[in-house]
């Protein structure tokens, strides 16, 4: 019941860790409470898994905010292009068929997880599942045992891979932050990031699945004016969805919990100026003079959000261009390339793909993922305060975080 390591959670991050600690030959035990690991996994971009992207490391860092720096070292060991060598090594070819999101060629997120149980039984790691950690054993400065529901197991080091709090239905609970907080770890507020969102206009009920292509989202608050974000929006029966709204939820909730609710600004029209809309539509009405609003609109934006932003400005929608007051010509034009929307609301951690907030990066060395104050523990993955947009940002992290924490502190 003696290991050199136990890894506590097997998701992409803990899976990682065992096999690069198992690797340098390591004896590894890893803990799952599911009955199966890489549940998670299995459902990355809708079961697609976007593994990765193919950004160079310093443009990547900065899609995670002011805190990304902390991964520079992780990069540097494990980067996007050492995470295709590795899975390629385990029989998992990938590829970017845009050039930029790296998927597996089989786009089955199983075929990855396979691979890497299958890398885990060659290394002889040990993997029980079904098995919960529910407390870690500590003296001075080191743990040195884990208690499951089942068994109590001694270690020499110990990684926590417990992910965050999202989507709890595939496994993560915050159950790492309350080991990390046993062991005096701080663990920042965490927060449901990237999930739809409810709005205060109950109107975008009627556009419902109605996609905006490149919709631009601006917060309308002083202090977070500069926080915009480009991408398909899709209206639902209670808010908005889409890579978009995901991606600008974690910005959205720490506010929301703030202020109660959040005012946006959205461009329905990919980007176009007011002036620009008025040019438009003249040149339009050159061609058929004669066209309802509705058909004007047409080219511009899905017939139902047309309805709606005429009515919002008080304009008969079957009623010529022409025939409309300037003012309201003005107001229908501003609300395309402003349309407020506010946030009030959203479905908590149950519908969010990632969590905001987590184990204060502080506390943890970034060359080797080693905890500052337990000198044999170590975390990975979505357990730390870091979290990334879509496309393949947080696996990449949760993957090279492993990957090092797995080296166990030594450098090479
Ligand atoms: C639906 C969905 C789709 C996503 N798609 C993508 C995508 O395409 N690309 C991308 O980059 N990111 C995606 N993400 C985010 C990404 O999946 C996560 O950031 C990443 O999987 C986190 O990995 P992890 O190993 O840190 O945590 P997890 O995968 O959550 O693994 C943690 C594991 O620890 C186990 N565990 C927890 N507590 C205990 C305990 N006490 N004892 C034993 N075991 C425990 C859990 O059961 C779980 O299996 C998606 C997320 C979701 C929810």
């Amino acid at each position: 019941m003696h290991y050199d390591l136990i890894v506590i959670g097997g998701g992409a991050a803990g899976i990682t860790a065992a096999i690069s600690a198992a690797r340098r030959k390591h004896r590894v035990l890893l803990l799952e409470k599911l009955s199966h690991i890489g549940t998670k996994l299995k459902a990355t971009g809708g079961g697609r898994c976007n593994l990765t992207n193919t950004l160079d490391n310093e443009t990547f860092m900065a899609r995670f905010g002011r805190e990304g720096r902390f991964m520079r070292d992780v990069l540097r060991t494990f980067d996007h292009r050492a995470l295709t060598d590795f899975l390629a090594q385990i029989g998992v070819a990938t590829h970017a068929p845009d050039g930029y999101r790296v998927f597996p060629v089989t786009h089955n997120a199983l075929s990855v997880v396979r691979a890497l149980e299958a890398e885990m039984q060659r290394l002889g790691v040990a993997v029980h599942c079904a098995e919960r950690v529910e407390s870690l054993e500590a003296s001075g400065d080191a743990v040195h045992a884990v208690h499951t529901t089942a068994a109590r197991y001694e270690a020499a080091h110990v990684i926590i891979a417990t992910g965050g709090l999202g989507y709890p239905k595939l496994g993560a609970e915050g159950e790492g932050y309350v080991l990390a907080d046993s062991l005096g770890h701080r663990v920042n507020e965490p927060f449901p990031a990237m999930m739809p969102l409810h709005t205060k206009e109950h109107w975008v009920r009627h556009c419902r699945a109605d996609t905006i292509a490149k919709a631009e989202v601006r917060i309308d608050l002083k202090r977070a004016k500069k926080t915009v974000a480009v991408g398909d929006l899709i209206f639902t029966r209670s808010g908005i969805r889409g890579p978009v709204v995901l991606d600008f939820s974690r910005e959205i909730t720490p506010l929301l919990q703030r202020y109660g609710s959040v005012p946006l600004r959205i461009n329905v029209v990919q980007g176009k100026s007011e002036t620009q809309l008025h040019e438009q539509m003249k040149q339009q009405l050159q061609t058929n003079p004669h066209q309802s609003t509705l058909e004007l609109l047409q080219p511009l934006l899905p017939q139902s959000l047309s309805r709606e932003l005429c009515q919002l400005a008080e304009i008969d929608p079957a009623l010529s261009w022409s025939r409309q007051k300037g003012c309201q010509r003005d107001a229908l034009v501003r609300l395309m390339v402003k349309m407020p929307l506010t946030v009030v609301g959203h479905d908590g951690f149950a519908m969010a793909m990632i969590t905001r907030g987590g184990i204060t990066l502080k506390e943890i060395e970034p060359k080797t993922m080693q905890s500052r104050r337990i000198r044999n523990l170590y975390f990975c993955g979505e357990v730390v305060d870091l979290d990334g947009p879509c496309g393949g940002y947080n696996l990449q992290w949760s993957f090279a975080s492993g990957w090092v924490a797995g080296m166990l502190g030594v450098r090479e």
